[in-house]
């Protein structure tokens, strides 16, 4: 029964082997045959990997099962970008987008199905949320555009930049994360690989311990007012909190600076004295701020900063010395750009972040 066979696609090395150890009696190298046909040469059925025995080949596909999950459609935007829906069950739908740019192929990855941290201007949040993705989920979604990829391009960086909280999911992010750097895995350089989140503080703690990859923060708001309207986790762990873990996350990995997230919301915090709460609690820290003009959405109320009004933003963080992006839209014809990824979950909380958080006797464990 498929069922009870292992995905190998979200076994992380050590359990890989551990895996064909235990169960096969096979020997630590086997596990890297493994790891080598599935990730660099994106194999998915055991009998093409000839340079295993045909009865371990055999023995391997009673137990175990290399399986990615199946695109529903596929949309490409005029400017190359592509974005697959994938199936993740009968109902649910996640949706991974792939943005090619000249010296770059970058893959934005989801780690939910659906979102509960109820930012009011993302599109995600709207949906509600389902569940989390599994390890092997999350790197199927590399696995599958590599293959609708092929000599076409390149992914040569990662974004946790999709649906979902990766950090609310991160006893399957770490593994996936652990695969995508792996030189028998997708052989990612740190710097390559992106975990944005809202701003679990604890999980950012646990995570400076555990795996090294580049961290970005979606900040949105230089005062907590304004953030716990904007982020709901603010309320929760405020910006003092918040900024605190990300200086001790770069200390510990050695890292070079965080990004911070900030989306351009037309008179909501886009106005130069917001600029100049950023910049004094920035300045002289490991901090870049990336500033993403917001991607409007059916329903939402919010609209999208004018250009000579990031323009300026931006200005005033440079003028302070901090270094200020204004991130590309890309793929925004095919509603792939961020926050306008909306998949089809169907909401399983009926009470959202936001809410419980007004209501702290509603909160439930699994929001840190
Ligand atoms: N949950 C993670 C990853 C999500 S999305 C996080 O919060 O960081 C990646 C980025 O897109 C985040 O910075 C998010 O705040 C931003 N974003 C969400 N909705 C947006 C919108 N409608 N327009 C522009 N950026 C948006």
């Amino acid at each position: 029964m498929s069922s009870e066979r292992v995905n190998l696609l979200g076994l992380p090395r050590e359990q890989l082997e551990t895996f064909v150890a235990a169960r096969l009696g096979a020997k630590p190298f086997r596990a890297r045959q493994l790891m080598k046909w599935i990730y660099r040469r994106g194999a998915a059925d055991f009998s093409a990997m000839t340079d295993l025995a045909q009865d371990f080949r055999a023995q391997l596909a009673e137990i175990a099962e290399i399986t990615v999950p199946e695109i529903v459609t596929e949309q490409r935007s005029r400017d190359g970008t592509r974005k697959w829906m994938l199936r993740m069950d009968q109902v649910q739908g996640i949706e991974t987008v792939y943005i090619p740019e000249p010296d770059r192929g970058t893959l934005c990855i989801s780690s939910q199905v659906g979102c509960a941290m109820d930012c009011t201007f993302c599109s995600t949040a709207q949906q509600g949320f389902n569940r989390n993705l599994s390890a092997a989920e999350i790197v199927g979604q590399v696995w599958l555009a590599r293959r609708e990829i092929g000599d076409s391009g390149k992914i040569t960086n990662v974004v946790f930049m999709g649906m979902g909280e990766p950090l609310a999911n991160y006893r399957n992010v770490l593994p996936a994360m652990r695969i995508f750097l792996d030189d028998l895995g997708y052989d990612l350089s740190r710097r390559r690989v992106t975990l944005s989140t809202s701003g679990l503080v604890p999980q950012i703690y646990k995570l400076a311990e555990e795996c090294n990859v580049a961290l970005a923060v979606s900040l949105h708001a230089p005062n907590d007012e304004l953030r716990s309207e904007l982020v709901p986790i603010n309320r929760k762990h405020p910006i003092a909190e918040l900024l605190e873990a990300c200086w001790h996350y770069i200390d510990q990995q050695n890292g070079r600076s965080i990004t911070f997230e900030y989306v351009m919301l037309d008179g909501v915090n886009d106005r130069p004295e917001h600029a100049q709460q950023l910049a004094r609690l920035l300045t002289g820290r490991p901090a870049k701020l990336n500033l993403i003009p917001f991607n409007p959405f059916p329903g939402t109320p919010y609209r999208r900063s004018a250009a000579a009004a990031i323009v300026k933003f931006r200005d005033i963080l440079n003028d302070h010395g901090i270094i200020a992006t204004i991130r590309k839209t890309r793929g925004d014809d095919i509603d792939a750009a961020c926050g306008q990824l909306a998949g089809k979950v169907t909401d399983r909380t009926l009470v959202r972040l936001g809410t419980r958080l007004t209501n702290p006797s509603r909160t439930p464990a699994e929001i840190q």
